[in-house]
Formats: structure tokens, C-alpha cells, sequence
């Protein structure tokens, strides 16, 4: 009986250590990049209660992303309103923009998008659509209801890679709509914040020098998917200038 017991103790402990070296086998270590881009969102001023961790990604004021192996920047420069990582001044003349298959069905909307960039006096922001190799993919994902499209910021000098657009959410929009929904990611790829960033919860954000405050018609108001500005403001323009002058 006591052999029994000692067997069963042995058994246990066994077990236990057993347990204890898969979980610190199996057990992945915690994901240091990860938690360093979650501290560069906080630190861009974004509220933890407007940051949702995604498989891979983490999904900021329900239409920006930050990939989880990001690079986060050194230097965060916290300016209407930007992330303070701009794109680099050769590769703004010419982002190479291609459209997924899944997305050309919106072709039309996309180049109305495009054609309000490259248009803006005094800026170098120039985008063109290519079939190759590219900056930015435009892809159709399903964001569930409520999101009309993600984008991501620049980093590296490099725009932001990727835009996503809820296309079957989004298809029951205006012409004029769906354009502005590729017109405000393509925004956040060249490193603009969402203006209203204030009354959203934000703590903080950079005002590009000149032209902060707040501009009720800005397409890169956010939280008005299907209902907010379908062109560039003047001030959007301005912005676009000071950041990317000619
Ligand atoms: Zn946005």
C-alpha cells in the first residue's frame, strides 16, 4: 500500500514535470515585436480601448492596420493630422498601386480615387497602377459589418503595403462613396491620421505644421464609412503639399 502511494506520488511528480517541459516547449515566447508595435500605437496616441489584436495584426479605430512584424520606428514624431513616418521623397512620385484580382471589379472607383491624389497643387504624391511589382496591394476582404476598408501607415520610407475594402459591404454605396473609401486608405498609406483624431478618443496626434484643427469636411475624417466627404478638402490638400511638397 505505501509502495503503492509512493508509486502514484512518483507518477504525479512525473506528470507534473512532464507537463511543466511541454508547456515551456510548446509554450511560445511571447511575441517581443508584437508588444512593440502595441507600445508604438500607444505611443502615436492611439487609446488601448480603440486597439483590436488580430491574428497577425492589430486593427486601430476599426480601419487601420499594424502588421505584428512591423518595424516599429526608432522616433516617433507625434502633425491635418499624421503619423509622423512619411514616405520617402523618390518613392511618393511614383507608388506602384496594384489591383487584385478580387478588386477589379472597382477599377473605375479606384482610379477616381487615384486621380484626386494626383491632383492636388504643390504635392508630390503620385500614384499609378501597375500589373507587377508593387508598393501597395488593393485587395477585397471581408472587415464584417460596420468597416468599410483598412489601411496601414508607411514605415521604412516605404508607403503603408496593403489596403483591404469590404467590397460587398461597400457595394450598395455611391460611386462617389466607394471612391472616397479607397481615397481615405489610400490617406492612411501615405501617413495621414484621421482628422477628427480628437473627438474619436484620441490622446494625441501630429498636426501637420500649418494645417491642424479640426475640418468637418475632410475625407480623412474617420468612423464615416458610407456618409463622409468624397473629395479632398482644401485643407487635405494643404496637408498633402506641407508633408509631400513638390
Ligand atoms: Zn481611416
Amino acid at each position: 500500500m505505501r509502495n503503492r502511494s509512493f508509486h502514484l506520488a512518483l507518477l504525479f511528480a512525473i506528470s507534473f514535470i512532464a507537463c511543466k517541459k511541454n508547456n515551456t516547449i510548446e509554450t511560445p515566447a511571447p511575441d517581443d515585436n508584437a508588444n512593440k508595435v502595441y507600445a508604438h500605437i500607444l505611443k502615436l496616441g492611439f487609446p488601448a480601448s480603440e486597439i483590436v489584436d488580430k491574428p497577425g495584426e492589430f486593427i486601430v479605430e476599426g480601419d487601420i492596420s499594424f502588421s505584428k512584424d512591423m518595424v516599429v520606428p526608432d522616433k516617433v514624431s507625434t502633425e491635418q493630422y499624421y503619423t509622423g513616418s512619411l514616405v520617402s521623397s523618390t518613392k511618393v512620385t511614383n507608388i506602384r498601386l496594384r489591383v487584385d484580382a478580387t478588386m477589379s471589379s472597382m477599377a473605375s472607383e479606384i482610379n477616381s480615387a487615384i486621380a484626386q491624389w494626383n491632383a492636388v497643387p504643390g504635392s508630390r504624391i503620385h500614384w499609378t497602377v501597375v500589373t507587377g511589382t508593387y508598393d501597395v496591394l488593393i485587395i477585397n476582404s471581408n472587415l464584417g459589418n460596420g468597416v468599410c476598408g483598412s489601411g496601414t501607415f508607411p514605415s521604412g520610407g516605404n508607403a503603408g503595403g496593403t489596403i483591404r475594402i469590404n467590397k460587398n459591404y461597400i457595394a450598395g454605396n455611391s460611386f462617389a462613396q466607394r471612391a472616397r473609401t479607397i481615397c481615405h486608405e489610400m490617406g492612411h498609406n501615405v501617413s495621414f491620421r484621421h482628422t477628427n483624431w480628437s473627438s474619436i478618443g484620441e490622446s494625441s496626434a501630429t498636426a501637420v505644421p500649418g494645417v491642424g484643427g479640426t475640418d468637418a469636411s475632410s475625407i480623412m475624417n474617420g468612423g464615416q464609412c458610407g456618409s463622409g466627404a468624397t473629395v479632398l478638402s482644401t485643407k487635405d490638400k494643404q496637408a498633402a503639399a506641407v508633408l509631400y511638397p513638390l
